[in-house]
């Protein structure tokens, strides 16, 4: 039995103002509630420090997401893995097709940047997805495929990474795979994890992201080898993030 985990990733948005919208959603997530479902917000850098301060003896736990594959040295502007663990985060995502899009980053980067996160002792969250015209041509799953064995180092285990299936077609815009489209992609993931990890495989969380809501979340929680859910947009406020949570209660 895999628990599922629903991270929040802020994106480039949020001030020190969103510290009081953290501490609400820290209110609504009780015991019960964290007892079926790991809870965790991915702040901007900015924010790292100050909601982990804030998530002490709370129920959600705090991300980053991006890092250096260094741990120190001349990098104007990153921040290595260490840094962010030292600021109280737990986990990094890594590869979010938006710093893919944006930044550049390969498979073979990202692939370092999860070896760094583990480094640190920070559980790696790495995105994988295809876009619109790729899912067009019928070639989502090759793309996932080849993203996954690029993108997650050797190593891998259940408690050290966790994989979030995003395509990019439903990221912000309000459109999401059927169900069945979820189910397939993420019985190809599952698959080649076992392939690749073993046991680590079976038991690694594989997260669904893109325009999840507090309208469509239980439907697409309740899909097989989804085991929780990556929210954008609708992590940052706190109805929509507790709503959407509602599908673990
Ligand atoms: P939205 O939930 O806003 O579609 O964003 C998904 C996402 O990119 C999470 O990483």
């Amino acid at each position: 039995q895999i628990k599922p985990l629903v991270a929040g990733n802020w994106k480039m948005n949020g001030h020190r103002a969103q510290l009081a919208t953290f501490a609400q959603m820290c209110r609504g997530v009780g015991p019960a509630l964290a007892k079926s479902v790991d809870v965790m917000i991915c702040p901007p850098a900015t924010l790292i420090y100050s909601l982990a301060a804030a998530a002490v003896g709370e129920r959600i736990a705090v991300g980053a997401q991006d890092c250096h594959a260094a741990a120190s040295g001349a990098h104007t502007g990153d921040l290595s893995a260490e840094m962010l663990a030292d600021c109280g985060a737990r986990a990094v995502i890594l590869g979010h097709s938006e710093r893919r899009a944006d930044h550049g980053e390969t498979d073979r980067s990202v692939n370092g940047k999860a070896l760094a996160a583990w480094r640190a002792g920070l559980t790696a969250i790495i995105c994988v997805g295809e876009t619109e015209a790729e899912r067009k041509a019928g070639r989502a799953v090759e793309v996932v495929s080849g993203q996954l064995a690029g993108s997650v180092p050797e190593g891998a285990r259940s408690d050290n990474t966790v994989i979030a299936y995003e395509p990019v077609w439903a990221i912000g815009t309000g459109l999401t795979p059927t169900a069945d489209d979820v189910e397939e992609m993420h019985r190809e993931i599952r698959s080649r994890l076992c392939a690749s990890f073993g046991d680590h495989g079976k038991d690694m969380r594989i997260l669904y992201g893109g325009s999840v809501k507090p309208g469509n979340a239980k439907e697409l929680m309740a899909v097989a080898n989804v085991n929780g859910a990556l929210v954008g947009g609708a992590s940052l406020k706190t109805d929509d993030f507790l709503g959407i949570l509602d599908a673990y209660r």
